[in-house]
């Protein structure tokens, strides 16, 4: 909708024009287009790619009454918004559609809400998405085309409330909807479109309707699995054909509305920040990542396992798959979705400021999002503004840029599925977790790096971090293999390259070599079967019956360990080795995990050992029956240039789950261990933060987000509390040999010492973030 008009062909402009309201509602669009291209100088990248600020009032059934446009276009502008989602049809039609069974909104009447709004927007100049959410329908739909619609093994139809969910392999998918959505592009001329569950059904239940069935069997030569069992090779085959459907969907849907509305008619479905949520719903974040020409963020707002700096780690997760110049905009929730869920009242400011900055550091782009267009509780219309109004100020340092960190976390989808099963968020998600709140901490910026672009990526990056990435694929292997060759470093834990990409045991770890260790003898793995997924032959991931475990804090110079203590008192001396830094007054460390017995290389160290469980109560009885043993907690050796650190204890999950400083701690002094010394960042000072790097050409960039807050680990925040000073080191910019600091948000610009190719300056305090710009 944005080509200069000068530039249109005669066929296309005739096409638009007898298209109705086209020209109309288009052409505003485009002379706005034109008056902001000429402002940003951005004239050739299509909308997708400078639609940075959004908004999103979610439609209600008994909006079209009461939606006020004039007020709602006040508040795009206050809120600078550059896109805006509007919901279209799916579930429910917000236009007159001309589909007999397109299921109106209840109080829509005659009127065109989605024209009307969609008008607005393009006459501000505002680019529209248009919002479908469709895979149900009410009953009328399902009875006149039954075979549309999933079925159970019984052949009962898959109900959601009342409605019935249409089948992702049936005509609904590849006949229906695209006939939909050419009529509203004929209708409205969105400039593109997003969805809100186009995935169709999720893994939890599989559909046994006739085009499944016929489907399935055509595609693998086998009947539709019985039941979910991930070791039945026919579930597994139904996962893969699951996944690779959705894409063809995405792929489908992309043709019709390009056809219908021209190239940069796009089509882009919404994703979550959840890897495992993504796996549910066979939404292949990398795949996706592949094909979208902006990514389209549903991810409201944090969890308390999580925490703000989630956000930051989803913007780096969706940016290193889609690359740092595309768009990836994250619909935030304007009210309180969590804890608790109430669509009506507003989120409390600092939760709702801060889930936006958090993100933004990431590289994600607000969206605000009302369900709703009449709010009783005015308040969540201020919540937004200043964040945005700030981006839109600071813009050209928020985009186009690229990540400076020499660590990456490495995970894949396929490891939560195949591996994670059925319990995914302790097995894949704890761990990593674990890592990201570790080096958030520590204030050592790192990068989520997909398992299959290790050979891509690893050019940039000092330590490769595996957390408990069970499943690895040969060719995966091998290209961790060429990492360490180069003089990469690994620090790998738990069952990391035990399983293979179906998550089937391997007979040792895939890398034992550079390990150095290996699984030890007849402790074979444990079958697991059926859906318990509990994939656990080494025993490291189920919490020991007590889970009063330790690890024990060795000298440097015991390699090796003899054998078993049992009932003598440790008598532990030396000099202990550097990852042990900062436990001089402690011969233990809580654990809480289980560890079993491995075989450890001659030349390999073994700072850590476990403790084996013993009672906590009555107190009487808790003393350590074995106050030491031979099974390694922590396995340390050199190749080359390379350090490796495996470590069988999952201090990364459990860091996950109860915050010991002890922890972080250690994690943070292995990865300073293994990346010799090259992190790129430096931070000191009081106060929780997260710190992101970034270079432009000409300038590095700092963002540091305050997670500190009477509610750091717990939502919500409703008082933000000031930290500082902090005193910083970081790279200085290439070519750059004078720099100067400004801070973003204060105002201020520090003085700058340089040495060695870093500058050193002073943030006097921080209340919720700070951009500094180095340049
Ligand atoms: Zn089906």
């Amino acid at each position: 909708m944005d080509t200069p008009r000068g530039k249109l062909t005669r066929r296309r402009f005739i096409r638009e024009t007898v298209a109705g309201t086209v020209a109309v509602a288009g052409t505003p669009a485009m002379l706005a287009g034109l008056a902001r291209t000429a402002q940003t100088g951005t004239a050739r990248l299509p909308w997708y790619r400078r639609a940075y600020l959004w908004g999103q009032t979610n439609i209600t059934e008994k909006d079209p009454v009461r939606y006020d446009i004039d007020w709602w276009r006040g508040y795009w502008k206050r809120t600078e918004v550059q896109g805006v989602i509007i919901n279209a049809g799916g579930i429910v039609a917000y236009y007159p559609s001309t589909f007999p069974l397109h299921h109106r909104a209840e109080f829509l009447g005659d009127r065109d809400l989605f024209g009307e709004l969609t008008k607005a927007a393009h006459a501000d100049g505002i680019f529209v998405m248009a919002r479908m959410d469709s895979n149900r329908t009410a009953e009328d739909f399902f009875k006149a085309h039954p075979d549309w619609f999933a079925r159970d093994l019984d052949g009962q139809p898959y109900r959601a409330a009342d409605k019935y969910v249409a089948c992702i392999n049936s005509a609904y998918y590849d006949e229906y909807l695209p006939g939909v959505l050419r009529e509203i592009i004929e209708r409205s001329r969105p400039d593109g479109f997003t969805d809100n569950s186009w995935a169709g059904l999720g893994r939890e239940s599989i559909c046994y309707c006739d085009n499944c069935t016929r489907k399935f069997q055509a595609k693998s030569g086998r009947p539709l699995p019985r039941k979910a069992d991930w070791n039945d090779q026919a579930y597994r085959d139904w996962i893969m054909w699951s996944y690779a459907r959705r894409i063809e969907v995405w792929e489908l849907n992309n043709r019709t509305t390009r056809a219908a509305g021209g190239p940069d008619c796009i089509w882009s479905g919404m994703n979550s920040g959840s890897v495992t949520a993504q796996a549910r719903s066979f939404r292949d974040l990398k795949e996706i990542g592949a094909r979208a020409d902006i990514m389209m963020l549903d991810h409201q707002r944090r969890d308390d396992d999580t925490g703000f700096q989630q956000n930051g780690d989803t913007g780096k997760r969706v940016h290193s798959l889609l690359g740092w110049d595309k768009l990836a905009p994250e619909s935030m929730a304007m009210y309180q979705s969590g804890p608790g869920y109430y669509r009506v009242a507003s989120k409390p400011a600092a939760e709702a400021r801060m889930w936006m900055i958090a993100g933004i550091a990431g590289g994600i782009q607000p969206w605000w999002h009302h369900v709703g267009a009449y709010h009783e509780d005015r308040r969540m219309y201020r919540s937004a503004e200043p964040v945005m109004r700030w981006w839109k100020a600071n813009e050209q340092y928020l985009v186009n840029r690229t990540p400076i960190a020499n660590v990456g976390i490495v995970w894949s989808q396929r490891n939560t599925d195949f591996f994670g099963r059925d319990g995914s968020a302790e097995v894949v998600d704890a761990p990593y977790t674990g890592f990201m709140h570790a080096l958030v901490r520590a204030r050592i910026p790192y990068l989520p790096i997909h398992a299959d672009d290790i050979e891509r990526a690893a050019a940039a990056l000092k330590v490769l971090i595996f957390p408990n990435v069970g499943a690895l694929s040969d060719s995966q292997v091998a290209a961790i293999r060429g990492f360490v060759q180069r003089g990469g470093s690994l620090l790998a834990t738990g069952a990391t390259g035990l399983y293979n990409e179906w998550g089937d045991p391997r007979p040792d770890f895939a890398l034992a070599d550079l390990f150095g260790c290996h699984r030890a003898g007849d402790a074979a793995p444990r079958a697991t079967g059926g859906r318990g997924g509990g994939t656990d032959p080494i025993g490291a991931f189920a919490p020991s019956p007590s889970g009063h475990t330790y690890l024990r804090l060795l000298p440097e110079l015991r390699a090796q360990i003899d054998g078993p203590r049992s009932g003598e008192e440790p008598a532990i001396a030396g000099p202990r080795h550097d990852v042990l830094r900062g436990f001089e007054e402690t011969d233990l460390l809580p654990f809480g995990g289980s560890l079993t017995p491995l075989k450890v290389d001659a030349k390999a160290l073994v700072p850590l050992t476990f403790v084996p469980p013993f009672p906590t109560y009555p107190p009487e009885t808790s003393w350590m029956r074995q106050p030491t043993s031979d099974i390694p907690g922590l396995v340390l050796s050199e190749h080359g240039r390379s350090r490796v650190a495996y470590m069988p204890a999952d201090v990364d999950r459990r860091y996950a789950r109860e915050h010991l400083p002890d922890h972080a701690r250690l994690i943070a002094n292995i990865v300073r261990w293994v990346a010799r010394g090259t992190v790129p960042l430096s931070v000191e000072g009081i106060g929780l933060v997260d710190c992101h790097l970034y270079e432009q050409p000409g300038r590095t960039i700092l963002h540091v987000v305050n997670l500190t807050s009477e509610a750091t680990w717990r939502a919500p925040v409703d008082e933000l509390i000031r930290v500082g000073p902090f005193k910083v080191t970081m790279p200085v910019p290439a070519r750059v040999t004078k720099p100067r600091a400004r801070l973003l948000v204060s105002g201020s610009a520090p003085a700058v010492a340089v040495a060695g190719g870093t500058a050193s300056f002073e943030i006097a305090s921080i209340l919720d973030h700070e951009v500094v710009v180095l340049e």
